[in-house]
């Protein structure tokens, strides 16, 4: 497939305000950008005959100024439940991200990538172990949810949540995954509530300082993983940076000023964090904090010695928490064979064979 040539900004990457500004200096009336923003975000047009309620000199200056495609979806696939579908979109400079649809009675969640591999480095993880590429920017972040806001809508169906788990670190690229969550949230577009929303993070302290004061509505998760500095060190390398005890006071800031429960994630692994000792321990760091926990039995990756463990010693981790005071919440596994699921996403030269 051809590659796309951004020679144009991308129409994504504006506010309303600074359409607005452009408009003006292109000597167009101020409620040509209000028909633009809900041609985009509401009726989710992105061709120019698809504008009929503008003249076709202001669709022609406005394709000739904007770009409305950044990103080629290359690759669909769909697991063998057709709840979960995978995208492979290929960006402008040949680079990949991927984007995942779960669909799961009437929600219809969206996984969202904010960079292009992931430099945190996180063992267990297929992005963490791609290296870093680069940040997307806010445009991109969008234009992936436009591109399944699409899909959904040939069904009469729309987008219901949004979680930024996909490739990347959230917080590694702060300004950009805000200002792509603020114009969605945008009441006079695309209109989704901040509440629909979820970051996972895997702990950038100073970050979730900026994120607590700025007091969002949108969800917050951070990847926790292990109770012992010693332990989360040898699977998030970031722990040596921010530690634990930094990670959760910042962690008791944000309740303090937010009052919005935090989930912790929790990748179970057999023979890593796995044993009733541990959440014992979990459950001591956790106590009297506004949170849950999220279990993640770990996906498959490329790593041959971090697995999952049995479904038995799952209930039992799930159990000697909830026993101890701490609400904790097993995760459907989604889309695994398909390599959809949480940390399985990642760029290989050779594509899987499932394609449809
Ligand atoms: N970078 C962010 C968000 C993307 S990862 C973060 O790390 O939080 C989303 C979630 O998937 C995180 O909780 C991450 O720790 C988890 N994860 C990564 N690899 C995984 C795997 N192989 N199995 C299960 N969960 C995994
Ligand atoms: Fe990056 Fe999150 Fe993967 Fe860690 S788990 S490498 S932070 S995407």
């Amino acid at each position: 497939m051809e590659d796309l040539k951004l020679s144009l900004p991308l129409i994504f990457d504006f506010s309303f305000g600074q359409l607005e500004a452009i408009f003006s200096d292109l000597n167009e009336p101020k409620f040509r950008v209000k028909q633009l923003w809900q041609g985009i975000y509401i009726q989710l047009w992105n061709k120019p005959d698809q504008f009929t309620n503008f003249p076709k000199t202001l669709r022609d200056k406005l394709f000739n100024t904007f770009s409305f495609d950044s990103m080629i979806p290359e690759k669909i696939l769909q697991s063998s439940d057709h709840e979960t579908v995978k995208t492979l979109l290929k960006l402008y400079d040949g680079r990949a991200i991927e984007a995942v649809l779960m669909k799961y009675d009437q929600r219809r969640t969206l996984c969202i990538s904010t960079q292009a591999g992931c430099a945190m480095g996180c063992v267990f993880c297929a992005t963490g172990q791609m290296g870093f590429q680069r940040n997307l920017t806010a445009g991109e972040i969008i234009e992936q949810v436009l591109h399944y806001a699409r899909l959904l809508q040939q069904d009469g169906e729309r987008v219901t949540n949004i979680v930024l788990m996909g490739m990347g670190e959230p917080f590694h690229n702060y300004e950009s995954t805000m200002q792509a969550i603020n114009t969605l949230n945008d009441a006079d577009g695309f209109n989704l509530g901040a509440r629909r929303f979820t970051i996972s993070t895997v702990g950038l302290v100073p970050m979730i300082k900026k994120f607590a004061d700025e007091n969002r509505q949108v969800n917050l998760a951070i990847s926790l993983h292990e109770a012992t500095d010693e332990e989360r060190s040898k699977l998030l390398p970031v722990n040596k940076k921010y530690p634990i005890r930094t990670l959760l006071d910042v962690c008791r800031y944000y309740i303090e000023k937010t009052n919005r429960r935090i989930t912790f994630e929790w990748a179970l692994i057999a023979g890593y964090n796995d044993d009733v000792d541990t959440a014992k321990k979990l459950a001591e760091l956790l106590k009297g904090l506004l949170c849950h926990v999220n279990v993640i039995p770990l996906n498959p990756t490329a790593n041959p010695n971090l697995k999952a463990p049995t479904k038995e010693q799952t209930i039992i981790f799930q159990q000697t928490l909830e026993n101890n005071g701490i609400p904790c919440t097993i995760r459907l596994r989604r889309g695994i064979d398909i390599q959809a699921g949480c940390g399985q996403l990642a760029i290989k030269h050779n594509p899987p064979t499932n394609m449809i």
